[in-house]
């Protein structure tokens, strides 16, 4: 009787260890989805005040906003749509935690799939989070996942039947925010974010979208600049002055069959010119060997070199690898470039961003002089 009594109460303490601290490594979940806005912001809205079936839920995320000193058109910055593509959510947040406009407006939503950042994906290897140094201490930053988190939606249908033509895809990518554009007000978590993004593009009357995306080295679309049908003139311009910097991207149209994506349903279903942009990132590959934070940072990886010397790889790849802070400052670069070749064709609508760092002055000084310390 005694010892079964002992036995109980182990059991219940292990029980309630358990409890605590699996509470703790969930609490955790919040870490390194801080963002420390620059002084020049004029309000912190959520995505919710665009649809408020968002609100309460676990996709609702922070959207910035920027007013400029004099009236102008309005760019929007959207990062972490695919929560395992660092280069999007950093190039977003040295936007949020530096710009200071000079004319226009500025949007940025530096965590776009907000659910994607409270997982990785199975079997993938992926940290959970990344640290860029910076001058006042370490920036930590979460690594997530491609796709909405399946504890928030839940079950996948076998078959993925997208939107707007009925084109059959596996049933996970119903959890893909890039897959479910124009989305609907109150359908699973993962839609309701993509109709509250292309509400706030109606809402603001956004002139240019820019969807930040990253993709394995492998992958045919990389360091380019997908641009919707209408967008397409805006995006010869930008990779012009681009390649005048030395920034070689290249430009592909939106293909006007693959359905859901951001560059073509922003564009059809609003006036936005909308473009997304890929960098190649290793982490993301099939051919890459050990898969962690320094990966993801220095995007240096064995493989990659030899296939790139093996002629098998669409994108350079040098013994040095593609870093973190190289794909941040081609997506940093192309944006100014596309703001300003919108600011070429419309004057009276223009946008100017100051204080956000060259292509140059981000290789030559990195990452941490642009990004605000995790506060202990
Ligand atoms: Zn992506």
């Amino acid at each position: 009787m005694k010892r079964t009594r002992l036995r109980g109460i182990i059991i219940i303490t292990i029980a309630f260890l358990i409890v605590v601290l699996s509470y703790q490594w969930f609490g955790r979940v919040e870490r390194g989805l801080e963002i420390y806005a620059s002084p020049y912001i004029a309000e912190q809205k959520m995505l919710s005040d665009y649809n408020p079936h968002l609100a309460g839920t676990p996709g609702d995320t922070e959207v910035l906003v920027f007013e400029g000193e004099e009236p102008g058109g309005t760019l929007l910055v959207v990062g972490g749509a695919h929560g395992d593509e660092a280069a999007g959510p950093v190039t977003a947040l040295i936007f949020a935690e530096n710009a200071k406009v000079k004319q226009g407006r500025l949007i940025v939503i530096p965590f776009a799939n907000r659910s994607g950042y409270t997982h990785t994906l199975p079997q993938e290897g992926h940290p959970s989070e990344y640290v860029i140094p910076t001058p006042r201490g370490d920036r930590i930053i979460k690594y997530g996942a491609r796709l909405t988190n399946p504890v928030h939606q839940w079950p996948d249908p076998t078959v993925y039947v997208q939107q707007v033509d009925g084109q059959k895809l596996a049933g996970t990518e119903a959890r893909n925010l890039n897959r479910a554009f124009p989305g609907s007000a109150n359908g699973h978590l993962t839609s309701r974010v993509a109709y509250a993004i292309v509400e706030l593009i109606k809402t603001e009357n956004v002139d240019v979208a820019i969807d930040l995306h990253e993709s394995s080295p492998e992958y045919p679309v990389n360091n380019a600049i997908v641009a919707h049908d209408r967008a397409m003139e805006l995006a010869v311009f930008a990779s012009l002055d681009l390649s005048f910097e030395g920034v070689d991207i290249g430009i592909e149209p939106s293909p006007s069959g693959l359905r859901g994506l951001s560059h073509r349903e922003w564009g059809d279903n609003t006036d936005v010119y909308a473009f997304l942009l890929e960098s190649a990132n290793p982490a993301q590959g099939r051919l890459r060997g050990k898969t962690n934070a320094e990966l993801v940072i220095s995007g240096r990886d064995p493989m990659y070199v030899k296939s790139y010397e093996r002629g098998r790889l669409y994108v350079r790849y040098p013994e040095h690898g593609v870093p973190l802070v190289e794909r941040v400052a081609r997506h940093t670069a192309t944006i100014q470039a596309l703001a300003s070749s919108f600011s070429e064709f419309y004057p009276e609508r223009r946008i100017f961003v100051e204080n956000i760092p060259s292509y140059t002055e981000l290789m030559a000084s990195g990452l941490g002089n642009y990004l605000a310390p995790t506060a202990k």
